[in-house]
């Protein structure tokens, strides 16, 4: 296992010569021993990209070549999927059929980036006057991506994978939690012939090495997954030096059931919505919305779903629910569960901690119903297996509800009228919104958030254009 910062293609432990732990969350094992960088390591690793760029050794490539190098990651990664997909749950702790799905899904974001180098071109425009006008896509520069626990691996290819085609150089700072997969796509990207500064990962924290790439001023831009608060810090320490940014922040993301809807799929959809990865998922639809005429029954069935719902060992092949990341977020869920029972909420399903095989930091699935728009559990984001459902009387309200919030990520409707389903679909404040599915994500697709969710788009071509700068170019005729 890779445990030293990755700077210009080698190994190098952190100039202070600190390291700091990895536990795994379910067995509590510690899992490893890494490099903890701090300022003069994102010094260290700023110069490596920014000297990757100026030489123009990447983004001077021709864009086919990129593109080929790009597709050589995406293979190595893929033929590694098994040795990463276990990393990741070691250090995560979801369960093994998820993180497969990760690597996967980044497998094919490293394929759709790599397909867009040779067709990514620029336009001409009708200018008035005796001109040829062209726009061109340039690459920004720099790019300090910093990422959460929660999907490591993923996420982290939602940013390095569109920035390496636009021609960028990155530095990744993976969260502390969790930055073993993303050294390993170091020592991947090295094999597959990345020119030594390219691609950089630099573990460390947040308050230091976070900290001292946001203000770097040979720093282009950031792209940063994360909680709201961090972002909002982001975004005053980027401010010093005009920094581009990309933050893609918390949710809490309602998901609407209407009485027309095909109750038992919208069942299953509310289920995966909110205990998929823990909950610990932006998007997760962890305000269930429900028709007042069907929600008894709602309730009831994603009960007895839930009761089925049990923490296991993330490597046994029908675990769906695996260990929340760390105790402090386990103690975090569990002072959330604890205000909504104080503010009135009712627990049907779930509510406390639990161990496997006498160990780990899980949190049973669970579900408060009656709750009220004020409560604390409808309102913050919880980051956790929890669900909180609310009655609604119509349409109309359903939406005000929905929109009742200072987070637009993500939203899931379950109606089989169509005009109902395109009307909420359009009146819904967020980034994504799921029509009779839930979860769905592409590398075509982009994602983000409106409103304190952030702003800018991962993924799709909208993300590639983020790692760019438009230049006009006017020829006089
Ligand atoms: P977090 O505390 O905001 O941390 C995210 C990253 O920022 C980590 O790498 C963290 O380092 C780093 N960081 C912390 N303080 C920093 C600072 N002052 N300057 C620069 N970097 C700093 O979030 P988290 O607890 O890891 O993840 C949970 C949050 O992520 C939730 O709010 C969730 O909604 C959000 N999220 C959003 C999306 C999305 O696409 N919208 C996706 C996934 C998660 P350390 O690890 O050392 O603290
Ligand atoms: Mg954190």
């Amino acid at each position: 296992m890779r445990t030293d910062l990755f700077i210009g293609n080698e190994w190098a432990p952190a100039a202070s010569g600190r390291r700091f732990d990895v536990q795994n969350p379910a067995t509590e094992e510690l899992l490893a021993s890494v490099a903890e960088g701090d300022a003069a390591d994102i010094d260290r690793a700023v110069a490596a990209a920014r000297a990757c760029f100026e030489s123009a050794e990447w983004r001077g490539l021709s864009a086919r070549k990129r593109g080929a190098l790009l597709f050589k990651a995406a293979d190595l990664l893929a033929s590694r999927l098994p040795e990463m997909a276990e990393l990741e749950t070691r250090q995560n702790g979801k369960p093994l059929f998820e993180s497969k799905i990760d690597v996967s899904s980044t497998v094919e974001t490293l394929r759709y980036y790599a397909g867009w180098c040779d067709k990514f071109g620029g336009e001409t425009v009708p200018v008035d006057g005796n001109f040829l006008t062209y726009i061109r896509h340039e690459p920004i520069g720099v790019i300090g991506a910093i990422v959460p626990w929660n999907f490591p691996l993923n996420i982290a290819g939602w940013k390095f994978a569109p920035a390496l085609a636009a021609g960028c150089t990155v530095v990744l700072k993976p969260a502390s939690e969790t930055p073993l997969t993303a050294l390993l796509m170091g020592e991947i990207f090295a094999e597959a012939g990345l020119p030594a500064g390219a691609f950089n990962v630099v573990p460390g924290h947040g308050s230091t090495a976070g900290s001292a790439l946001v203000r770097h001023p040979d720093v282009d831009k950031i792209s940063f997954t994360g909680s709201t608060s961090v972002g909002q810090r982001i975004m005053q320490d980027a401010a010093g030096t005009v920094k581009r940014l990309t933050l893609e922040l918390g949710g809490k993301s309602p998901n609407i059931i209407f009485d027309d809807a095909d109750i038992a799929a919208a069942v299953r959809g509310a289920q995966t919505g909110i205990f998929y990865g823990k909950g610990e998922v932006c998007a997760a639809g962890s305000r269930l919305l429900v028709d007042r005429k069907v929600k008894d029954q709602v309730v009831e069935q994603l009960a007895a779903r839930c009761r089925k719902l049990l923490p296991g060992d993330p490597f046994d092949k029908t675990t769906r629910l695996g260990a929340v990341v760390s105790k402090k977020q386990q103690e975090s869920v569990l002072e959330y569960i604890g205000t909504a029972s104080n503010e009135g909420a009712t627990l049907v399903a779930g509510g406390k901690a639990a161990t496997v095989n006498g160990k780990g930091f899980f949190v049973e699935a669970t579900i408060f119903d009656d709750v009220a728009p004020t409560m604390t559990i409808a309102r913050e984001e919880i980051f956790g297996p929890v669900l909180a459902v609310l009655a609604f009387d119509d349409e109309e309200e359903a939406v005000a509800l929905a929109n009742q919030s200072m987070y637009g990520l993500a939203a899931g409707v379950w109606s089989r009228d169509i005009g109902r389903a395109h009307r909420v679909a359009h009146a819904i404040r967020a980034g994504t919104v799921w029509v009779n599915t839930y979860n769905m994500y592409d590398p075509a697709a982009p994602f983000g958030g409106y409103k304190q969710s952030g702003f800018g788009r991962d993924l799709g071509r909208t993300a590639l254009e983020g790692y760019t700068e438009t230049k006009s170019v006017w020829i006089a005729l």
